[in-house]
């Protein structure tokens, strides 16, 4: 493993990085965002996906290629209503949204002034702020130090009981030693000195319940916003306590256009991002252990295809280890690849089986030891005992 650290023009690579970039080979690392560093929490210990995700793999475009693409994400009506809904809860300034802040943080808010961090022009505020708008071609650098100047500002304005809200901040996150720029469509606001994340989302809430699974994947992708906004003050010379852990999530009410809100403490799904961030920072272990030839090269023919073949990159794939569970159809564009391959484990039955099942990986193995066709191994005694009753109780319901 190489360890050696080197200068390319301004960048400082290390051998990780050149054991990550023959890992993803002749094409340009797919960059991460906010719901793909937020998809990292949903499989921690899976050191297949740890590895392309830091070797910046387009798994997308590498499941494709293996015959087993992914199949998520929003349909189309889904993605323009979201905007719609967007666009509504923040015009005009941010009546709505500030009528929304009143009801939730319980306080009288006079006065907000909203700022759009992606043209500069504040849209209430009664004197424009001192900032220089870069024109449409400047980088996400320009942009994230415009975001941070103007955030750090407001972070040392002494504390009011106005808001002051800032739409389209662009933070930066380092994943696995990479630089991201996140460009949320959300809204940071600072009242009495703390920054809010608002995180706006399509899903309805129905009679006061909204689906958990979409309410927990809303939280996770706020927690992302907080910790870079965290990070972004830090770099300031703030303190990242200024940005508080509750977010305001905002959902439409029952089938109607109607905003509600809806304020969600993201303290746990913040420590669990930020273990997973120093654990993909800590990847040089996981590819210490990899064959010095092993890469996941998606380099393109003259017509646009992998030149590599499909059978040679499942080859590859299968050469680091997966864990696979239900959960990955929900967030790892592998997913069906890796189902297809857990086929017949215990582990692609769900985290709880495995769990319960402890040290029975196979289902041949789990069906013979409820039917008494096996006797148990070492440590199978407990599982084998409660497979049996489970079948006892499974053939007496039947008959
Ligand atoms: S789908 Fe495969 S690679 Fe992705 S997290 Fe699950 S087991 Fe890991």
């Amino acid at each position: 493993m190489p360890d050696s650290t080197e200068f390319a023009g301004t960048e400082r690579v290390t051998g990780v990085d050149r054991w990550l970039q023959r890992l993803r080979g002749a094409v340009a690392p797919r960059r991460h965002n906010a719901r793909t560093i937020a998809a990292l929490t949903g499989n921690p210990g899976c050191h297949r996906r740890a590895v392309l995700d830091a070797a910046g793999v387009d798994k997308p475009r590498l499941a494709e290629h293996i015959g087993f693409p992914a199949r998520f994400g929003q349909s189309r009506f889904a993605i323009t209503r979201g905007n719609a809904f967007e666009a509504q809860v923040k015009a005009d300034g941010g009546v709505e949204l500030l009528r929304l802040l009143r009801e939730r943080l319980g306080r009288p808010i006079p006065y907000a002034a909203f700022t759009d961090l992606d043209d500069d022009q504040p849209a209430s505020t009664p004197e424009p702020a001192a900032t220089t708008d870069t024109g449409p071609d400047e980088s996400n650098e320009q942009r994230y130090e415009r975001s941070q100047r103007l955030l750090s500002a407001a972070a040392r304005e002494p504390a009011s009981g106005d808001a002051v809200i800032f739409d389209h901040p662009l933070l930066r996150l380092r994943v696995a030693g990479q630089p991201v720029y996140l460009e949320p469509d959300l809204i940071a606001f600072r009242v009495d000195g703390r920054f809010h994340v608002v995180e706006i989302k399509s899903f309805p809430v129905i009679d006061g319940q909204a689906d958990p699974s979409k309410v927990s994947a809303a939280a996770i992708q706020a927690a992302v916003y907080v910790l870079a906004m965290r990070q972004l003050l830090t770099d300031a010379g703030h303190d990242p306590e200024i940005v508080s852990h509750d977010v305001l999530l905002v959902c439409p009410r029952d089938f109607t256009n109607e905003p509600v809100a809806a304020l969600v403490d993201v303290r746990k799904q913040l420590s669990t991002l930020r273990r997973q961030l120093t654990r993909m920072a800590r990847v040089e272990e996981l590819v210490a252990a990899l064959p010095p030839d092993l890469t996941f090269d998606l380099a393109p023919d003259r017509d646009g295809r992998p030149t590599r073949s499909p059978a040679a990159l499942t080859t590859a794939l299968d050469v680091v280890e997966a864990r696979y569970a239900p959960e990955c159809l929900a967030s790892c564009e592998l997913a069906f690849y890796c189902r297809h391959e857990a086929r017949g484990h215990t582990g692609a039955l769900g985290r709880s089986v495995r769990e319960e099942l402890g040290g029975v990986e196979q289902v041949p193995t789990v069906l013979a030891l409820a039917n008494g066709e096996l006797a148990p191994a070492e440590g199978q005694a407990e599982a084998a005992a409660l497979l049996q009753a489970a079948a006892r109780l499974r053939a007496e319901a039947l008959s």
